[in-house]
């Protein structure tokens, strides 16, 4: 057994996440992790060294006191472990569950080098999971004071993502009245139509959104930013600020022949058919079903992944992910492509789509893949896919699906005279405060940086949001 490099004592491994067994999960939306019980969190806790520089902190985007929360637990005082663990971060029990803490916190953490690192998300959600909140103000803050409530000022969120929820949470526990504007019937964001419940639990993200409604936050869902409501029309209806948290709905797609097909889809069409449309229940629900039985997915990110993984819970038979590099390039997390396997997903490698073929009347029936090998390296380090010349062959697919990413959608700045944007197009803002080029109006999230993660959302949320209420709050 490998030694703790602080105490030289043996290192234990760290205590196992019980999963539900991959033949019985793939026929349920529920959640695959089931999440440690308290003996198992108190365990894993007592593992961590309580360093004195704790690198793990060092990782994580929002710092949270990581070895301070660890702490607590080793102590049983889960109580306090959240409160610590929301004077940095808004939304633990999301984060617990969907961040990428290998290549973050877990990533740093000293115990990595020799064995394995603390599982610091597992010991994160099992915190979250059990705090029973008193108030509205404890979910929100970990506190029990709520602010007093400023009458007249009021502060405008447009779209209802993680980088919003962080920022209407953060100014109305501070006694700020904010209204949110949300494009779709259902606030939430990704959280809510993108990430599917077998990762993210909906409950999950309700009790998030009920301790906002209850602390005064109000959702106005079906509300376009930029058409039935505009972001100077805001400041001139008397909100002091506006944030903008619209995310990056645009759909990259692949445009190649017959994309154009009778089932073919982009990612976030079919993931929101599922997620939000309730495809899954067609006949009582509205929404067409999806349940293609040959299906073919490209793209290599937690995207991809959680698209193969819908596909499965639908019956399909065969479920490809299709990547046009190897398997060590893939960005989705491992532990996320194993589950995916274990559930039957097969993995094409270093294969690209050439074009969609279909019947005569459109629908899709298989796919052309061109076989690739990887090149010299590209500007961006990475090996570059090469076609093999004449390996060309076709997947029976009556279903297609693209995760290719997606970019910010340009209505909302097209709709606003006044905003700098970058050469890609993209808003520009102050990376302090996350002021826009319009005096008090905000951005954050997708909507600035791209398709990226729901802790940067949420920093971004919470630094507008910090800026805001030092504005508007007297000293
Ligand atoms: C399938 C999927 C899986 C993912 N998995 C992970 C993961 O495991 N870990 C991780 O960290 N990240 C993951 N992500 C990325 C993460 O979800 C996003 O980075 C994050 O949600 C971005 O937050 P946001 O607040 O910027 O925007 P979003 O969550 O995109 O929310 C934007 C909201 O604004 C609304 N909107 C858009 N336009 C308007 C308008 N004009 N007016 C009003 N409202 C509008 C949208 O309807 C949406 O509700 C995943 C993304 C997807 C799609
Ligand atoms: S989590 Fe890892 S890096 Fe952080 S204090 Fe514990 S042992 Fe040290």
């Amino acid at each position: 057994m490998t030694e703790s490099p602080n105490t030289k004592k043996p290192l234990r491994p760290r205590v196992a996440m019980p999963y539900q067994d991959p033949m019985v999960r793939r026929h349920n939306f529920q959640e695959i992790a089931l999440g440690y019980t308290r003996e198992m969190a108190m365990q894993e806790a007592s593992r961590c060294l309580q360093c004195k520089k704790p690198q793990c902190v060092t990782g994580c985007p929002v710092e949270v006191p990581i070895k301070d929360f660890i702490g607590r637990i080793v102590k049983g005082d889960m109580d306090e472990a959240y409160r610590i663990i929301k004077t940095a971060s808004s939304l633990p029990a999301v984060c617990g569950r969907i961040c990428q803490q290998e290549k973050q916190c877990e990533g740093k953490c000293i115990l990595g080098a020799k064995g394995q690192a603390i599982g610091i998300g597992h010991l994160e959600r099992y915190v979250a999971d059990h705090f029973i909140a008193d108030t509205p103000c404890a979910q929100i803050t970990g506190g029990n004071a709520c602010a007093m409530r400023h009458p007249g000022l009021k502060v405008a969120c447009i779209g209802s993502g993680p980088s919003s929820i962080t920022a209407a949470g953060y100014l109305a526990s501070r006694g700020i009245a904010v209204d949110v504007f949300e494009a779709l019937h259902e606030p939430g964001g990704i959280l809510v139509y993108g990430i599917p419940a077998f990762r993210l639990p909906r409950d999950i993200v309700a009790k998030e959104l009920n301790a906002l409604r209850q602390l005064g936050v109000n959702f106005l869902t079906n509300c376009v930013g930029g058409r039935t409501v505009t972001v100077n029309g805001l400041l001139e209806q008397g909100y002091q600020a506006v944030f903008i948290g619209v995310g990056a709905g645009l759909p990259t797609l692949l445009r190649v022949p017959g994309d154009n097909l009778i089932g073919v889809f982009s990612a976030k069409e079919y993931l929101a058919r599922v997620n939000l449309g309730q495809a899954y229940a067609f006949g009582n629900d509205d929404t067409p079903g999806l349940s293609g039985k040959n299906v073919t997915v490209f793209g290599a990110g937690n995207v991809a992944i959680d698209v193969a993984c819908t596909a499965v819970r639908l019956g399909a038979e065969t479920v490809h992910i299709v990547y046009r590099r190897t398997r060590e390039e893939m960005p989705a997390r491992q532990e996320e492509i194993k589950h995916a396997e274990e559930e039957g997903v097969q993995i094409e490698l270093l294969a690209a789509p050439i074009q969609f073929n279909g019947n005569a009347e459109m629908w899709l029936e298989s796919v052309s893949l061109q076989r690739m090998r990887l090149g010299e390296a590209d500007a961006s380090g990475r090996r570059r896919p090469e076609p093999v010349e004449g390996a060309c062959y076709e997947l029976k697919t009556d279903l297609a699906v693209v995760a290719l990413g997606s970019t910010p959608n340009p209505g909302l700045l097209e709709s606003t005279p006044g905003f700098a944007r970058n050469e890609q197009g993209y808003i520009v803002v102050n990376e302090q405060t996350g002021e826009t080029s319009i005096p008090n109006v905000f951005a954050g999230g997708d909507f600035v940086i791209g398709a990226a993660t729901v802790i940067l959302a949420m920093g971004a949320g919470r630094r507008a949001a910090s800026e805001i209420a030092r504005r508007l709050l007297p000293s």
